[in-house]
C-alpha cells in the first residue's frame, strides 16, 4: 500500500486525477497530501462501470458463495493492513491512533460477517391460494448503489454499506468525504488485491455539491446509502427525486445519557467520558446530553470535571494520547460559537471552553451546566467534545428530557434498578439504548435512528435484504388452455 499519490479507483483502474485539492493534517493545520477531486464526468464513468459490471461480466454470474469468499478475503486484507490504514486515518482526520487501530482491525470482521451471510439470504416459495400455479419469490440485487460517507470513521461507515451491498450482488460507487479521504482511497488497493471484477467497487472523492450531487441523482443508480448530517440528507433526498433511488440515511444525534442516583457512579462517569470525549466528541453516537438525578449532580459533576481535566490531549499518532484535534477548522469555529452563545444564554462552564496552546485544531474537553433545555448547546449537534448537563428529580422528568430532541440515534441509561432499566429502554425514542454501558457496536446488531437521526438501519441480518428487491415468478403448471380470458384468475 502506498501513501501517495492518492487516486480515484474507477472500473478496476487507478486514475491519474485531472484536478486535486489539499488535505490538511488537523494536528498541525498544515496541508500534507493532494487528493483527487472527481468531476461529474468521473462520476458518470464510475456509475457506468458499475452498471456494466452489474448487467454483464463475471460478477453477474458469480455464485453468492464466491461473492462471500471475496468479502472474507477483503476482511482479512483489511485486518492485515489495519496498522497502515490506521496511521493514514489518524494523519488525515486527527482521530487518535488508539482508536483507529482497534476500529479498523474490527472493520475486517464486518466484511467477514457479510461474507458469511452472502449465501444464506434466501428467497421463498409461496403456498399459493390458487390451483395449478407455482409461485416463487426471488431476491435480486437492487442495482447500482451510490454510497456517500462523512469524514469520521470512513472505513467503518463504508463497511456497513459495501458489505451488505456486495453480499447481495450489487455493484457500488463509494464517495469518500472531501475531508480526510486518504484511508478510503488507500483501501481501494485492497479491493483491487482481493480480486473483485472491474467496476464492481468504485471509490472516489470530491465535493458534495458536484460529485456527490451527480452520484446520488444519477439515472443508473437504484439505491443510495448515505451517512452524514441532516442538512446534507435533505439535499440527498432532493437529489433522489430525480432517480427515485431507494434511500437510507444515517444522520446525527444529540444523544442523552441518563444517570440515576442508584447507579455505580464511577462506572457511569467513565462511560460519560467515553461517550463525549472519545474521538474528540466527533461521533454520531456522542452522549452529548448528560441528564443526572439532582441528588447526585454535584458529586457526579465533580468526578467528571476531574476526569475531563486529566485527559491527555496531544499528537494523535502518539499511543498515549487520549484526545486529538477536531478534524477541521470550520468545526472548531462552529463549536466555539455555540459554546459562547450558550454561556451568554445562562449556561455555566464547569471546565474547558478554551483552545489548548499550539497549532492544530484542538479544543479542550468542555462541560456546560446548562440549567435550561433551550440553550443551543443542548439543542444542536456540536460534533465536538462538549457535554451539556441538565438535572432531573423523577424518572418521568428524566424520560421527558431524554426524548426532548428531534434526534433519536443513541442513548444511555445508568441505574442498578432492573425494572427501571427496562422501562427506560422501552420508552426512550432512539435506535440504540445502552444500559450500564456506552458506545459499543457490532456487525451483528442493527444500528440507526429515529426522527432527524435517519431512515433505515445498518448492521444485522436484515441489511442484505435492503440491498435486494423481490421478483415474484408465477408459473402455470397446468396443460389445460387458459379458461375465460375476461375473468381474472
Ligand atoms: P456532511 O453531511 O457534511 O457530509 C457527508 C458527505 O456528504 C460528504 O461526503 C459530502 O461530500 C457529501 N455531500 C455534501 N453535500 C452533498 C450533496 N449536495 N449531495 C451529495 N453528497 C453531498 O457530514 P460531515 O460533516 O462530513 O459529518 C458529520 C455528520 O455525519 C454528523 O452529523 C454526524 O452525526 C453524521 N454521522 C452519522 C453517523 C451515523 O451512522 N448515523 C455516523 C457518522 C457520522
Amino acid at each position: 500500500m502506498t501513501d501517495a499519490p492518492f487516486r480515484n479507483f474507477i472500473d478496476g483502474r487507478f486514475d491519474e486525477p485531472s484536478a486535486t485539492f489539499d488535505s490538511v493534517d488537523p494536528s498541525t493545520g498544515a496541508a500534507w497530501a493532494r487528493m483527487p477531486a472527481a468531476s461529474e464526468a468521473d462520476v458518470d464513468r464510475a456509475v457506468e462501470a458499475a452498471h456494466r459490471a452489474l448487467r454483464s461480466g463475471p460478477w453477474r454470474r458469480m455464485t453468492a458463495t464466491a461473492r462471500g469468499k471475496l468479502l472474507v478475503k477483503l476482511g482479512d486484507l483489511v485486518a492485515a493492513n489495519a496498522g497502515r490504514l490506521a496511521e493514514l486515518e489518524t494523519r488525515d482526520t486527527g482521530k487518535i491512533i488508539r482508536e483507529t487501530r482497534s476500529q479498523i482491525a474490527y472493520v475486517g470482521d464486518y466484511y467477514r460477517y457479510y461474507g458469511g451471510l452472502a449465501d444464506k439470504h434466501e428467497g421463498a416459495h409461496v403456498p399459493i391460494d390458487k390451483p395449478d400455479l407455482d409461485v416463487t419469490i426471488r431476491r435480486e440485487p437492487i442495482g447500482v448503489v451510490a454510497a456517500v460517507v462523512p469524514w469520521n470513521s470512513q472505513l467503518f461507515l463504508s463497511a456497513v454499506k459495501l458489505g451488505p451491498a456486495l453480499a447481495a450482488g450489487c455493484t457500488i460507487v463509494l464517495k469518500a468525504s472531501e475531508d480526510g479521504p486518504g484511508p478510503l482511497l488507500a483501501f481501494a488497493e485492497l479491493v483491487h488485491e482481493a480480486g473483485f471484477p472491474p467496476g464492481v467497487v468504485n471509490i472516489l472523492t470530491g465535493w458534495g455539491h458536484d460529485c456527490g450531487r451527480r452520484l446520488t441523482s444519477h439515472p443508473l443508480v437504484s439505491r443510495v446509502a448515505f451517512t452524514g448530517g441532516p442538512s446534507t440528507a435533505r439535499a440527498i433526498v432532493r437529489n433522489t427525486a430525480e432517480n427515485l433511488a431507494y434511500t437510507t440515511l444515517e444522520l446525527g444525534g444529540k444523544s442523552p445519557v441518563v444517570v440515576f442516583a442508584d447507579a455505580d457512579l464511577d462506572s457511569a462517569a467513565n462511560a460519560v467520558v467515553a461517550g463525549i470525549f472519545a474521538a474528540t466528541g466527533q461521533s454520531c453516537v456522542a452522549g452529548s446530553r448528560l441528564l443526572v438525578e439532582r441528588s447526585v449532580k454535584d458529586e457526579f459533576l465533580a468526578r467528571l470535571k476531574r476526569k475531563a481535566e486529566a485527559i491527555r490531549i496531544g499528537d494523535p499518532q502518539d499511543p498515549a494520547t487520549e484526545m486529538g484535534p477536531l478534524a477541521t477548522l470550520r468545526q472548531r469555529d462552529w463549536i466555539e460559537k455555540v459554546v459562547a452563545e450558550s454561556v451568554a444564554g445562562g449556561g455555566t462552564l464547569v471546565t474547558g471552553g478554551t483552545r489548548p496552546a499550539g497549532s492544530g485544531f484542538y479544543y479542550a474537553p468542555t462541560i456546560i451546566d446548562a440549567g435550561a433545555s433551550d440553550l443551543p448547546c443542548v439543542r444542536e449537534e456540536l460534533f465536538g467534545p462538549v457535554l451539556s448537563v441538565l438535572a432531573f428529580d423523577t424518572e418521568a422528568q428524566a424520560l421527558a428530557l431524554a426524548n426532548d430532541t428531534p434526534f433519536g440515534l443513541a442513548s444511555g441509561v445508568f441505574t442498578s434498578n432492573l425494572a427501571r432499566a427496562h422501562r427506560m429502554a422501552r420508552d426512550i425514542r432512539a435506535g440504540v439504548v445502552w444500559v450500564n454501558t456506552y458506545r459499543v457496536v457490532s456487525p451483528l446488531v442493527p444500528f440507526g435512528g429515529y426522527g432527524l437521526s435517519g431512515l433505515g438501519r445498518e448492521g444485522g441480518l436484515d441489511t442484505i435484504r435492503d440491498y435486494t428487491r423481490s421478483k415474484s415468478v408465477w408459473i402455470n403448471t397446468s396443460d389445460e388452455p387458459i379458461p375465460d380470458p375476461f375473468a381474472m384468475r
